[in-house]
Order: C-alpha cells, then sequence, then structure tokens
C-alpha cells in the first residue's frame, strides 16, 4: 500500500517563497517519493523547478535561488494516475491568454477521461494521461469568462472525485478542497504569511500555526500581501467523506487531521482493539514502525482490563509492551521490488527479531493493516523461528477487502488477501495462532465521526463516489460530462 502526494502553497509578506515550500516538502515526503517540484511567481513570470526523485535529490541551491517570488506551490508525487514518468511530475503549468496557472494535486478523479475527451474535442491539447492537467485545462478555460472564484466552482461542479489541490493564478495561491473532503489540506500562519498543506506536520517544520482544517467544498484564497485569507464555500453536501486511511496509516502520527492528532488517533485505535479483540500473551510489540501507536494504546489499554473487560487486580501487569523487531532503516519499501519473490525477501532483510524477546513467549503482533498477506507470514515465520510459543495477529483497521480509486495504490481485488478469504482462512494463511482486525464501528467511534461521514470503500466496497461497477454507500450526484454541460455562470 503507498502513498499518495503532498501539496503544499504559501504567499508571504516579501521573502521568496522557495525555501519554505522545499521545508514543507520535506515534512510531506512520506506521502510521496517518486517526484518533487516547485513552481513560484514573483508578480511578473512563473518560475519551476520539477524533477523525479526525492526532494533532497530535486532541489540544489542554484534550483532553490531561481524560483523567485513570495508566492508559490509544491508538491511531492505518487503516482496514482497518470503514468510514471515526468510528463506526470507535478505542479503542473499551464499559461493560457489571461495568465499562468499552476496546480498541485491530492486525490484522484474518477471522471478524468470524459472531461478529457470533451476538451479534447474542443482544442485542448493534452501532455500527459493524469487527471491534474484536466483540471488545469478545465480551470484555465473556465477562467477565459469568469472571475477567478466562479471559475474555480464551475470546474468543482464537473470534477467527481477526491482532491485536495493548491492552485497558482499569477501570483495568487488557492486551496481547494472536494466536497466530501476525503483527501486532507490545513492552513496554517506562518511569521510573515499563510500557507497550504496536506498535513499540519508542514506547518510545524516552518514554525508556523495551525489554523485549520480546509472544509470541504471550500475554496481558501491566501492575500498576496501574506496578511490572511479569503474563504469561499463554494459546494455544501450533508456527508463527508473523510478517507479514514489517512488516521490509520498514511498521515504523519505528529499531523492533526480533521481536528485529529493522528498518533493520538492511532493509541485510541490500539485500545478499541484490545476491547474488541484482546488476547492475553507474554508480550505485545508492533510492526515498526506502523504498528507502533496502535501496540502502545493496546498494551495500555491490556495493563487495566482483561480480555473480557473486567478490571484487573493491582499485582496483575497485563501484557508486557516491547520492541521485539527491529528495523533497518536502509533498505528500501518493499513495493520497490517488482516480483513477489524478491518482496519476500524485502521483508527478511527490513525486519530484525531479538531472540531474547520472544523466545520461549507468547507474543501478540500488532500492525495497522494487512493487504496481501506476505509481510504477514514472514514475520509470523520469522518469530517462530526465533522461538515464540504462540503468534497472535491484531490489524488496527478492519480487512481491506477492495481497492481505492481515490488515490491510494492498494493493489487490485485479486492481489487483496481478504477479498475471498475469512479472517480464520486468513489467519490459517499467515500461520497465526489467531488473528483479528478492528470493526468499522470502533474507527468510527474512535473519530468521533458518524460512519456515513467516512470514506470505507477498501473495507466494505461500498464507495463515497459513483464509480463504474462499484457499489455507493450515499446518493452521489455525478457530473454530466458532454455537449451542453458547461455551468451557466452563477
Ligand atoms: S477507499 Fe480506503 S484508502 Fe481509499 S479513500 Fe477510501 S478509505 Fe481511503
Amino acid at each position: 500500500m503507498t502513498e499518495k502526494c503532498g501539496v503544499v502553497g504559501v504567499s508571504l509578506g516579501g521573502r521568496n517563497a522557495a525555501r519554505p515550500l522545499y521545508y514543507g516538502l520535506y515534512a510531506l515526503q512520506h506521502r510521496g517519493q517518486e517526484s518533487a517540484g516547485i513552481i513560484t511567481h514573483d508578480g511578473f513570470q512563473q518560475h519551476s523547478h520539477v524533477d523525479m526523485g526525492l526532494v533532497g535529490d530535486v532541489f540544489g541551491e542554484d534550483d532553490l535561488d531561481q524560483l523567485n517570488g513570495a508566492a508559490g506551490i509544491g508538491h511531492v508525487r505518487y503516482p496514482t494516475a497518470g503514468s510514471v514518468d515526468s510528463s506526470c511530475a507535478q505542479p503542473f503549468s499551464v499559461s493560457f491568454k489571461s495568465g499562468s496557472l499552476g496546480l498541485s494535486h491530492n486525490g484522484n478523479l474518477v471522471n478524468a477521461d470524459e472531461i478529457r475527451d470533451e476538451l479534447a474535442g474542443m482544442g485542448h491539447a493534452f501532455t500527459s494521461d493524469g487527471d491534474t492537467e484536466v483540471i488545469a485545462h478545465d480551470l484555465a478555460r473556465n477562467l477565459l469568462d469568469a472571475d477567478l472564484v466562479r471559475a474555480v466552482k464551475r470546474t468543482m461542479q464537473r470534477i467527481h472525485g477526491s482532491y485536495s489541490l493548491t492552485i497558482m493564478h499569477d501570483d495568487t495561491v488557492m486551496g481547494v478542497r472536494d466536497p466530501q473532503g476525503n483527501r486532507p489540506l490545513c492552513i496554517g500562519t506562518l511569521e510573515d504569511g499563510y500557507i497550504l498543506a496536506s498535513e499540519s506536520a508542514a506547518i510545524d517544520t516552518l514554525d508556523g500555526e495551525l489554523v485549520r482544517d480546509v472544509r470541504p467544498g471550500e475554496l481558501v484564497v491566501l492575500q498576496e500581501d501574506g496578511q490572511g485569507f479569503d474563504s469561499y464555500q463554494l459546494v455544501d453536501l450533508e456527508n463527508t467523506a473523510h478517507c479514514f486511511f489517512e488516521h490509520v496509516y498514511f498521515a504523519r502520527p505528529d499531523s492533526i487531521i480533521d481536528d485529529n492528532l493522528v498518533y493520538e488517533v492511532r493509541r485510541n485505535l490500539g485500545r478499541k482493539l484490545w476491547e474488541e479483540s484482546g488476547v492475553e500473551s507474554d508480550v505485545v510489540m508492533p510492526v515498526p514502525d506502523s504498528g507502533r501507536a496502535f501496540a502502545s494504546g493496546y498494551a495500555d489499554a491490556a495493563g487495566e482490563t482483561t480480555p473480557s473487560g473486567e478490571e484487573r487486580d493491582e499485582r496483575d501487569d497485563g501484557v508486557e509492551f516491547a520492541e521485539g523487531l527491529m528495523k533497518n532503516r536502509y533498505v528500501g519499501r518493499t513495493f520497490i521490488m517488482p516480483t513477489q519473490d524478491e518482496r519476500e525477501r524485502a521483508v527478511r532483510l527490513k525486519l530484525n527479531p531479538i531472540k531474547s524477546t520472544v523466545e520461549g513467549k507468547s507474543v501478540t503482533l500488532i500492525d495497522d493493516s494487512i493487504v496481501r498477506g506476505t509481510t504477514s507470514t514472514q514475520l509470523v515465520q520469522l518469530l517462530k523461528d526465533c522461538g515464540a510459543e504462540e503468534v497472535h495477529m491484531r490489524i488496527g483497521a478492519p480487512p481491506i477487502v477492495a481497492p481505492c480509486y481515490m488515490g491510494i495504490d492498494m493493489a487490485t481485488r485479486e492481489e487483496l488477501i481478504a477479498a475471498d478469504k475469512s479472517v480464520a482462512e486468513i489467519a490459517e494463511t499467515i500461520e497465526a495462532d489467531s488473528l483479528a482486525y478492528l470493526s468499522t464501528d470502533a474507527v468510527a467511534d474512535v473519530l468521533e465521526s458518524d460512519r456515513i461521514d467516512l470514506c470505507m470503500g477498501c473495507v466494505t466496497g461500498e464507495y463515497p463516489y459513483e464509480i463504474e461497477g462499484e457499489e455507493t454507500d450515499r446518493e452521489v450526484d455525478r457530473p454530466t460530462i458532454g455537449e451542453g454541460s458547461i455551468p451557466a455562470d452563477d
């Protein structure tokens, strides 16, 4: 399972935006490692540096020095729609009759092809097969006969899917979040300006203060003098569809998303996991790093109550928390490995058990998710090879049964182990002594959200957008694209 993209945008009082954007992108590097880019505007013209690679490799001193201007946007990308090459690297920029436009996109449109076909029929030439270029062209076309706010609104009425965008029109920086708020986006204040970022950790990195999340369906326009921002609620829907996996896996634990500190959410999910499916064992240990906060919450709860919910006796310490798997930080991510065989080898390269922590013990291993089951199988085997008597697995999210169409590279249905296996069958496959997942209700409870205000498509198979061949869990209106569909001015 791989992350999506990270976006950032700043408008400062006077100093160049390039360095704050660069540090902001560094803070968001976990959201995408394929390409990185920054576009700035100095009041007269746009400056751009976009390339394949990690932030630290893409930008040198000289690159940052030539990115003049107090306004700018940035992007780190993991490919979710479009080719894996530089034509889809972002921010995407276009020049048109009334100025220049830059766009950074996190998410995935589900009707990009329809809009691309329509625009291509009207003479728009596309240079990539990505959905971000579709948004850029649609917006550029709308800007020919509408002001900025109306133009953004018209585009929002046509695109369907998940998007958090930072946009730069000449030297005006804006942020837009899709009407269901599927992807995160927040606003922060800096010493001399304002910032928009996928996660608040980017704001912290710049010594800024989180102001709030951008609301679903909201357009935020940063003032060019860095003194404030203007808000326009362009689309209002009854329900949101926040991606619950942002909290479970994607976001940094030190980020605050939709008013929740991700670290606390993970700890509370771990506590729920104990309440729902706690098992007495000698030691509880996380799969590093993803399972750590879950395991700490689980172990805390296990110190307070028994698996049946009774308070523990003062002399009963519950379950010991231990770091029993050590991570080799210099091994690349397993998804880089192209074959199943290499992926299996990568697990053994990456994690090494501390024998004394597991030998002769019953171990509860905590992770945030199981995708294909390859890693879990390897880990159970690894612990048993090291002398663990029992290995119980507990997962801080419900089983992943379906793919994600909103920008997460999650594997296909055929590859997902839970798509066609029961929990008992998965336990048998990964050779765990027991296996349990968290319920969808527990996730909604911890996020203090109604179930219908979350996207849980990958664990229920019902999506918050209208996707061909899939079920939806709500009334959604997929916009009609085609002749006569361009919205009238409003
Ligand atoms: S399908 Fe899953 S990963 Fe994708 S947006 Fe919805 S909750 Fe997030």
